[in-house]
């Protein structure tokens, strides 16, 4: 509990990268990490699994690290903190540290960086509260009380439990906002000590990214995404498949303590690296948006976007796949190869295989916006200039994240009706799970829970 913290901990380690079915994780015991500088140890509830974990244990993304503990959309709470940081210092060192918030807030058009320049906790608390819509928190009970209701919690079989799916079709759309003040989500704690951005018992994100170098011309320039010194979290570092875990504050996210961590895992890769498409996709208010694959981050971004307004359309493998797209709200299903009925003013490509784009290209109107979500994609054939690309039509890839992404994300979901539809994962069965992401039998969001 609060304050007494183990010093062995389970955690899954990628032993041998390779095929998921020759068993790359192991589960061992390990220290509890230690905080360093501007660190906080977290208390991990649960940790959403990607199938970036996957390329991390096949080995698509090189290891960094010999025994590293993947898992990057962690939810917990913080239990300890390293050292105070200089907080001036993080500050230069990173364009949107301690203003974090504050340049997520004006990418509302709301200026707060005066408010916000402190990084005083509280101050953010009362900027969300006004950014967001605060009838959207009587929203958010009603979701936790579905999940309670609707997902299995032991017992995980991977295939088949998707009985959240009827329940996200009822709730879709269910428009229950009845209006609330309330505290925005973010926790606030009064047990402090030091100057840092979080304190003993805040509930935290962690994410994918969690550095970048502050001083580069893409750091400088609002891209931290493109830093060549940025670091992730399950690959450059221990992620959160693990009871504990330590996350450079400047990278964490603040979250809401009224939602349970299975809900808001997803948000942390699946959440944020959707959003950061869609924005990609240059998808016009109330357009027509293809999707291509329909896995944990496509479900969500197919939220953000119908949620807005768009026309969802979705191409993918997998009945399961289809019967969520359809409970979704898509307004056409069909296979990978499909042509949608209409053009597409947008389409983003989840599925990690290259020869997806030719038909992602040639489903785009004139002028029409392909991006491509994955981290890894598989080679993309040969295209054909007329068919493909011409009448500027535009490929562009999606490359991590910035923090003002997932500041946008988090506000955003505050005030849309989207919920993640998650199976539980129980902490030893992540290796089942993976295998589970890798074979095409998850549907939605996987989430380990300890
Ligand atoms: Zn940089
Ligand atoms: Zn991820």
């Amino acid at each position: 509990m609060m304050g007494v913290v183990a010093e062995e901990m389970q955690a899954w380690v990628v032993e041998r990268p390779g095929p998921i079915d020759g068993a790359p994780l192991r589960k061992v015991r390990r220290p509890v990490p230690e905080p360093g500088p501007g660190e906080v140890l977290v208390e991990v509830e649960g940790c959403g699994i990607c199938r970036t974990d996957l390329h991390l244990c096949e080995g698509d993304l090189p290891p960094k690290h010999p025994g590293v503990i993947p898992g990057h959309q962690a939810v917990g709470t913080v239990v300890s903190r390293g050292r105070a940081t200089n907080h001036s210092t993080t500050t230069d060192r990173t364009t949107n540290s301690t203003t974090n918030h504050s340049a997520a807030a004006n990418a509302d058009g709301t200026d707060t960086r005066d408010s916000t320049a402190s990084g005083d906790h509280s101050t953010t608390t009362a900027n969300r509260t006004a950014i967001g819509d605060s009838a959207a928190i009587t929203d958010r009970t009603a979701v936790a009380g579905r999940a309670a209701s609707g997902y299995s919690t032991s017992g995980y079989s991977g295939r088949g439990d998707h009985s959240g799916s009827a329940d996200h079709t009822a709730s879709a759309g269910s428009g229950d906002r009845t209006g609330s003040s309330g505290s925005g989500g973010c926790s606030v704690s009064a047990d402090r000590d030091g100057a840092g951005r979080f304190g003993v018992g805040d509930r935290v994100g962690i994410a994918w990214l969690r550095g970048t170098c502050g001083v580069c011309e893409f750091c400088r320039r609002g891209v931290e995404n493109l830093c060549a010194r940025s670091a992730y979290t399950g690959w450059d570092a221990d992620g959160g498949f693990a009871e504990y875990a330590v996350v450079p504050e400047d990278f964490a996210y603040a979250l809401p303590t009224d939602r349970p961590a299975i809900e808001l895992a997803p948000f942390l890769c699946a959440g944020i690296i959707g959003y950061r498409s869609l924005l990609r996709a240059n998808l016009p208010p109330g357009g027509r948006l293809g999707i291509y694959g329909f896995g944990s981050s496509a479900h969500l971004t197919a939220q953000l976007a119908t949620a807005q307004g768009a026309e969802l359309f979705v191409m993918t493998r997998g009945e399961q796949n289809r019967v969520l797209a359809r409970a979704l709200g898509a307004v056409f299903v069909g296979e990978t190869a499909d042509r949608p009925p209409v053009p597409l003013d947008s389409a983003i490509v989840f599925a990690p295989a290259g020869d997806v784009v030719p038909y992602a290209l040639e489903a785009v109107r004139p002028g029409g916006t392909v991006a491509v979500a994955g981290i890894h994609l598989s080679d993309v054939p040969a295209l054909n200039y007329e068919r493909h690309l011409f009448h500027e039509r535009d490929l562009r890839s999606v490359t991590s994240n910035t923090r003002r992404d997932g500041e946008e994300l988090f506000r955003l979901i505050e005030r849309l009706d989207v919920s993640a539809h998650t199976t539980a994962v129980p902490f030893g069965a992540v290796d089942r799970a993976l295998a589970d992401v890798a074979h095409g039998r998850a549907s939605g969001s996987l989430v380990a829970l300890r």
